[in-house]
C-alpha cells in the first residue's frame, strides 16, 4: 500500500497551485499574495556574505544565546520550563517574557538544522519540547510566569502570557515544517485551542489582550499549518479587539497608543506606540489580509507604512525612537514618537522592533510585489539588524543608537557603549538568531510563471512555480561589497518564464547582460526587472549595480541632522567609529567635518570584522573649516523643498570647490560593525564642513 501511495505522489507530483508548505511564512495557499514564498529547503546559501552569516549563526550566534538561556545571571531562562514541569525545584528568576525568547531560540535552532541536519540540534529540540509538553497544562494554557496559579491567568496584558505563546505557535509550525515532527505542533494546537475558547467569545475583560500581538502570526502560521480555520478567526478576532474599547488603561494594561489599542487599525493614519508591538500588529494584519483579501487592512498598513518610512524611521531601518508621549495624550517608551523624532544618540530603536519592521516589509512585498518594500527590508537586514550582533557571533545590542560619545553606559538602561553575552532583557539575541538562521527564505519568491530575486548572495534555489514547474538556479555575488551578480539556469522549463530581477531603489545606472549581451530590459531603481523568455539550462544573467560612495541629506524637519550628512555605498550605512584605545577623544575633540565634495575610496578587507568594505577620505578638522567656512557660507541654497514622501535622498553638493579638501585621514566603517573595538565615539549623521 506504502509503494502505491509513493509511486502515486511520483506519477502525480505537486497538484497545480497545491502547496509544498514548507515555508518560513507559509504563503503557498495565501489566495492573496502577489508573490508566494519558498520552501525552506529550496535555497541555500553557498558563499558570500549571507552564507557567512548563517556559518556565524551555526557556529556562534546559536549557541552563544542557548548558553545565555542557561545562565543564571541572564534574564531569560530556558530552566523555567523544568521548574513548571517540576521537573526542577527552584525559584522562577526571569523576566516575564522569558518563555517567548525561549522559543525563539528553538525556532533559530530548527532552521539552523534544516539546513545542517546536525543530530545534536535535533536531540536538543526533542529534549526540550518534551520538557515544554510536560509544563504545559491539561487545558493547553502555558505560561511558566503564572505557572500552575490559575486563578492569575489572564489577568495583565503586561505579563506577557500570550507574546509567550504566541511564539511557542510560530516556532511548532517552523519545527513541524522542518522536521515534520508532530511533537511540538501537538502543543501548539493545545495552546491554540485554548486561546480560542478564551477569546473567541471576545469576553470585555480580555479586550486588551494581548499586549504584545506576536500570536496573530503565530494563530496565522497554526492555520496555515493545520488548516484548521478557528486559529485564523482568532487572529482576526484579536486584530479587531485592538482599539475596540480605547481608554480604560494605562500602558501597562493596554486601552492607550502605547499599544495601538487607542484607535482600530483600520482608521488609524499614523505609526504610533511601541515598536515592538506596532510591528508585529502590522505583521499579523498583513497576514491576515494574505487570507482573507480585506482591503481595508492593506488600506491602513499602506498609509502607515507611508507615515514610518517618510516620517519615522531611521536611515538604519530601525524604528522606535524612545519614549515621549502621543499626539492623543498617551505616556509611550520604547516606542515611535511623533513625526521626524528621530534623535542619534538617545535612539532606542531595539534590535526587536527593527527586524520587525523587516518582517512586515517583507510582508508588504510579498503581499504587492512593490519594490519599495525590498528596499527597506534590505536597508534593515544590513544595517540594524546585524548591529545587534558582534562581529564574532557571541554578543549582541538590545539598543541600536546612531551616536555615542565615549561614555560606557548611555541614555537610556538599555544603552550600552558594547554588545554584551547576557542582558536584563534578552528578548533580542534570538530574535537575531532566527532572523539570520532563516534569511535564505526571504531572498526568493514564486508567482504565476514569475520567480524573483528579492535579496542577492551567493546561492541556489530549486523550486516549483505554482502550478508545479520546476525551475533551479544558481546566483553568484560578493554583494553587497560588490555590485556584480551572476545568475545562471540549471534547470529550466519548457515553456516562457520571467525571471524577476529588484533593481534597488538606491542604483543608478544598473546593466544588464544575458549570454554576454547587454540586455536592454529597463532597470528602473526601486523595481522589479522582468526577463522573460523560454530559458535554456546554462543561459547566464550578469546584473551590474553601481556601487558609487553616496551622500545622503535628512529631510529638514529632522532638526538635528540638519547641515549633516550620512555615507552609503549600495545599501550599507557608514559611519565614523573612533575608538577610545586609539585615541578616538582627541581627534572627535579636533572635529570632523566633510567636504561636500568628499572623495571616499573603497577598499574590500576580507580579514577584517568578518570581511568588510571601509571607506577612506580626507576630512577637515574644526580649524581647517574655520578658515574655510566665511567664503563658504555664501553658497549655501536653501534646500527645503522637493521633499515630497522622503525622508532621505542623495545629497548634492552645490559648491564644487577644489580648495574644499582637508587633511585629516579617516577610515568609515559599515555601521553594523561598530563597536567591536571597545568604548569608542561614534556617529553616523557626519557634520558638513559649511
Ligand atoms: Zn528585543
Amino acid at each position: 500500500m506504502r509503494q502505491l501511495i509513493v509511486l502515486l505522489i511520483i506519477l502525480t507530483g505537486p497538484r497545480p497551485g497545491q502547496a509544498m508548505d514548507r515555508e518560513l511564512v507559509n504563503t503557498s495557499r495565501s489566495q492573496h499574495v502577489r508573490v508566494r514564498n519558498v520552501d525552506l529547503d529550496a535555497v541555500r546559501w553557498t558563499e558570500g556574505f549571507w552564507a557567512d552569516k548563517f556559518k556565524l549563526c551555526r557556529s556562534a550566534i546559536l549557541p552563544s544565546v542557548h548558553k545565555g538561556l542557561l545562565n543564571p545571571l541572564n534574564s531569560e531562562h530556558l530552566i523555567n520550563f523544568k521548574i513548571a514541569a517540576g521537573l526542577e525545584k527552584a525559584p522562577r528568576r526571569s523576566t516575564a517574557w522569558s518563555d517567548g525568547d525561549c522559543y525563539k531560540w528553538l525556532e533559530a535552532v530548527a532552521l539552523v538544522y534544516q539546513v545542517t541536519r546536525d543530530p545534536e540540534l535535533d536531540r536538543l529540540m526533542n529534549e526540550w519540547i518534551g520538557i515544554i509538553a510536560k509544563a504545559q497544562a491539561p487545558d493547553g494554557y502555558i505560561a511558566t510566569q503564572i505557572g500552575n496559579d490559575t486563578a492569575n491567568r489572564l489577568k495583565m496584558p503586561h505579563i506577557h502570557e500570550l507574546y509567550c505563546m504566541g511564539h511557542l505557535l510560530t516556532a511548532a509550525c517552523i519545527h513541524h515544517r522542518v522536521t515534520g515532527k508532530d511533537s511540538f505542533l501537538a502543543i501548539a494546537r493545545k495552546t491554540g485551542d485554548f486561546l480560542y475558547e478564551q477569546f473567541q467569545p471576545r469576553p470585555p475583560r480580555l479586550v486588551h489582550f494581548p499586549w504584545n500581538p506576536s500570536a496573530y502570526m503565530g494563530l496565522i502560521e497554526l492555520y496555515r499549518t493545520t488548516r484548521d480555520r478557528r486559529y485564523l478567526e482568532l487572529a482576526e478576532i484579536l486584530i479587531n479587539n485592538r482599539g475596540s474599547s480605547p481608554g480604560g488603561g494605562d500602558h501597562r494594561n493596554g486601552g492607550t497608543d502605547q499599544t495601538q489599542d487607542r484607535l482600530p487599525l483600520r482608521k488609524e493614519t499614523q505609526a504610533v506606540g511601541h515598536a515592538v508591538c506596532a510591528t508585529y500588529l502590522y505583521c499579523g494584519a498583513a497576514d491576515l489580509f494574505a487570507e482573507t483579501g480585506d482591503t481595508t487592512l492593506l488600506k491602513a498598513l499602506q498609509r502607515i507604512w507611508l507615515n514610518v518610512t517618510t516620517r519615522k524611521m531611521y536611515i538604519t531601518g530601525a524604528v522606535g525612537a524612545g519614549g515621549g508621549v502621543s499626539a492623543r495624550g498617551d505616556p509611550l517608551h520604547e516606542a515611535l514618537l511623533a513625526d521626524y523624532e528621530l534623535p542619534n544618540r538617545s535612539a532606542y530603536c531595539e534590535t526587536c522592533a527593527n527586524i520587525g519592521n523587516a518582517m512586515w516589509n517583507w510582508r508588504m512585498l510579498t503581499l504587492t510585489g512593490d519594490a519599495k518594500y525590498a528596499d527597506v527590508m534590505e536597508r534593515v537586514l544590513y544595517n540594524s539588524m546585524l548591529s545587534a550582533v558582534s562581529a564574532d557571533g557571541t554578543k549582541f545590542f538590545y539598543c541600536n543608537p546612531l551616536k555615542w560619545t565615549g561614555e560606557e553606559k548611555g541614555p537610556h538602561k538599555h544603552h550600552t557603549a558594547t554588545r554584551w553575552s547576557i542582558h536584563r532583557c534578552y528578548c533580542c539575541p534570538p530574535q537575531v538568531a532566527r532572523t539570520v538562521a532563516g534569511l535564505s527564505g526571504w531572498a526568493y519568491g514564486v508567482s504565476k510563471e514569475e520567480l524573483w530575486i528579492h535579496l542577492y548572495g551567493g546561492s541556489t534555489i530549486k523550486t516549483r512555480l505554482p502550478d508545479g514547474t520546476k525551475v533551479s538556479l544558481k546566483q553568484e555575488t560578493n554583494y553587497p561589497w560588490d555590485g556584480h551578480i551572476a545568475i545562471t539556469f540549471k534547470n529550466t522549463p519548457d515553456k516562457p518564464i520571467s525571471l524577476k530581477l529588484r533593481i534597488p531603489g538606491w542604483t543608478e545606472g544598473a546593466t544588464l547582460k544575458i549570454n554576454t549581451r547587454n540586455s536592454q530590459s529597463d532597470c528602473k531603481p526601486g523595481s522589479y526587472t522582468a526577463l522573460k523568455r523560454r530559458w535554456s539550462a546554462g543561459d547566464k544573467i550578469e546584473l551590474d549595480l553601481s556601487l558609487k560612495v553616496r551622500l545622503i541629506e535628512a529631510h529638514p524637519r529632522v532638526s538635528e541632522l540638519r547641515n549633516t550628512v550620512a555615507v552609503m555605498r549600495g545599501p550599507i550605512v557608514y559611519c565614523l567609529e573612533l575608538p577610545k584605545k586609539q585615541n578616538g577623544q582627541s581627534i572627535w575633540n579636533d572635529g570632523i567635518f566633510l567636504p561636500e565634495n568628499v572623495d571616499f575610496h573603497p577598499r574590500f578587507d576580507k580579514d577584517r570584522l568578518g570581511g568588510i568594505t571601509v571607506l577612506t577620505g580626507p576630512v577637515m578638522n574644526a580649524e581647517e573649516k574655520q578658515r574655510f567656512a566665511p567664503e563658504k557660507q555664501k553658497s549655501i541654497s536653501s534646500r527645503s523643498t522637493g521633499w515630497t514622501n522622503q525622508l532621505y535622498r542623495r545629497f548634492e553638493s552645490r559648491s564644487l570647490n577644489a580648495r574644499e579638501i582637508g587633511t585629516v585621514d579617516i577610515e568609515l566603517i559599515p555601521y553594523f560593525v561598530w563597536a567591536n573595538r571597545g568604548v569608542s565615539w561614534m556617529e553616523v549623521w557626519i557634520p558638513l564642513a559649511r
